[in-house]
């Protein structure tokens, strides 16, 4: 980056807050992507400059300055994205946002707590369980994640069954435009629970993968807790019969926090990973439901009641774990299931559909599966009909792209739109999925997606060429 780029940003932010050391702006400009997906994600651009700016108004005057001089700029978040998002691919700024990780302001009247953009899901999290009426319900995998980068991938995870994904817990954001305005599109501070003032600009800003503003301020949902919880693992001989139950199970009115699908050899191979035990072992796979209830007789009737859903699915049995301990262990085992095989992964399609189309789409899976020839290890967040599959290397020893994964990923991606589905339910677009999200959408549709990009960002400075391409 030049000397004078350099000391424009120092003038902005002090010089401590700007870094140039190849060695450290690599490790900013790389994501979990490269960590697990390093064969098929872009090598990052060098001559990047890392920016830490500490207050909106900083990243205000570091978008208006790059705005002007035609800089690209790429946010970084806690950089655990995983479909090559924000890796660099020309020199550009990139803004790390982990300084602003102070506020986290619990608002007990309006069940709210507003984040500074850059504090982690794990912190929020340990400062709610300070708290012991209120809680935040979402789960994506890595508690490494911001607030900001969990809103502007609207993030979902495994807890999403009964509260939705993140655009369904955020009440207002703050933002700071390509062109460097500072807004709040009208959320007042996120307190309102109606609004319907013009079109609703933050939610446009809700899964944009950081390309039409920088989020600074996130206010979220919080619900009361319920008190008490169980996680069920219920295996199943046959992975159909397991997906069979989960619409029964949530039309009986018995509505989990999580509803999850292993594979069984997976699953202990990952609980192996980690040391610690998975408590079934037989059958093709588990259900795995966490539930959350207001008393203990709710919690045993709606155990009860999914117990007897899946034994009429020809369930094996129904294990239990209510203790936190024991609850946090299998969560914990089932969110190690990304790094257990990281090393061999190529790539992880999170395709999407109806829930009541899953057990077609991993039958046809199971199909490209043979007809490639390839191992396929997925897991699914089954309620909500979204897969996580992968595509492994041919052979762990050599690290090569298999011949057959471009063919593959498009053959993966059309069994999810066959099924009335879509190519990404929760990483996004990113480098990775750009081509192919013309196979999802019109031309009509992708030209009124440009025109959006270009009404915030006329000069396609931030996150240029992410999502769509503008010419
Ligand atoms: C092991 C593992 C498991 C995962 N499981 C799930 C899962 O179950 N469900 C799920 O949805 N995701 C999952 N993810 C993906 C990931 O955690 C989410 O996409 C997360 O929301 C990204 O947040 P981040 O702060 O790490 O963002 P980053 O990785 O830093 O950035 C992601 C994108 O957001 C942009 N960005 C970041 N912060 C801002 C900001 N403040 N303003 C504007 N743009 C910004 C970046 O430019 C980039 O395009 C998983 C990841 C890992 C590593």
């Amino acid at each position: 980056m030049e000397k004078t780029v350099v000391n424009d940003l120092m003038n902005i932010v002090g010089e401590k807050w700007v870094d140039t050391d190849a060695e450290r702006v690599f490790s900013y400009a790389k994501e979990w992507t490269i960590e697990s997906y390093g064969l098929v994600a872009p090598e990052p651009a060098e001559d990047c400059v890392v920016v830490k700016p500490c207050e909106a108004q900083e990243i205000s005057e570091i978008m208006e300055y790059a705005n002007e001089n035609s800089i690209p700029v790429l946010p970084k978040g806690g950089n655990t994205a995983l479909s090559a998002n924000a890796i660099p691919d020309e020199p550009s700024i990139i803004i790390v946002l982990e300084r602003m990780n102070e506020k986290i302001e619990i608002d007990e009247q309006n069940m709210t707590v507003t984040c500074d953009a850059g504090v982690t899901l794990e912190s929020l999290l340990e400062k709610l369980s300070e708290h012991d009426k209120l809680y935040f319900p979402l789960h994506p995998g890595d508690e490494g994640a911001q607030i900001g980068g969990m809103a502007i991938m609207n993030a979902g995870g495994v807890r999403a069954v009964r509260d939705g994904v993140m655009r369904d817990q955020i009440r207002g954001l703050k933002a700071v435009l390509p062109t460097g305005e500072i807004v709040d599109f009208g959320n007042r501070d996120g307190k309102l629970i109606k609004n319907n003032a013009g079109y609703d600009l933050s939610h446009l800003m809700i899964g944009s993968e950081g390309t039409l503003g920088i989020v600074t301020e996130v206010t979220l949902d919080l619900k009361p807790e319920p008190p008490y919880s169980a996680t069920l693992i219920i295996p199943f001989e046959k992975r159909n019969d397991a997906f069979r139950a989960v619409p029964e199970i949530l039309q009986e009115g018995i509505i989990p926090l999580a509803i999850e699908y292993v594979e069984r050899e997976q699953i202990l191979a990952t609980a192996e990973d980690l040391g610690k035990e998975w408590p079934a072992t037989e059958g093709a796979g588990d259900l795995m439901v966490i539930l959350a209830e207001d008393s203990e007789e709710d919690l045993f009737e709606s155990a009860a009641g999914i117990e007897n859903i899946c034994e009429e699915h020809n369930s094996i049995n129904t294990l239990m774990a209510d203790t936190t301990q024991e609850e946090k262990e299998l969560l914990e085992i089932r969110s190690h299931f990304l790094p257990a095989i990281e090393d061999d992964v190529v790539d992880c399609p999170d395709i999407t559909v109806p829930r009541s189309e899953l057990g077609d789409l991993m039958d046809k899976l199971d199909e490209l599966s043979e007809e490639y020839d390839a191992d396929m290890p997925l897991m699914a967040h089954a309620a909500d009909g979204n897969l996580h599959a992968f595509i492994m290397l041919e052979d762990p020893e050599v690290d090569e792209i298999p011949d057959y994964y471009e063919e593959l990923k498009h053959d993966m991606y059309q069994a999810a739109l066959d099924l009335g589905g879509t190519i990404t339910g929760e990483h996004g677009v990113g480098a990775l999925r750009k081509k192919q999200l013309k196979m999802q959408y019109t031309e009509r549709e992708i030209e009124i997606m440009k025109s959006l990009k270009q009404a915030f960002d006329p000069n396609n400075v931030l996150s240029p060429n992410r999502i769509v391409d503008i010419d």
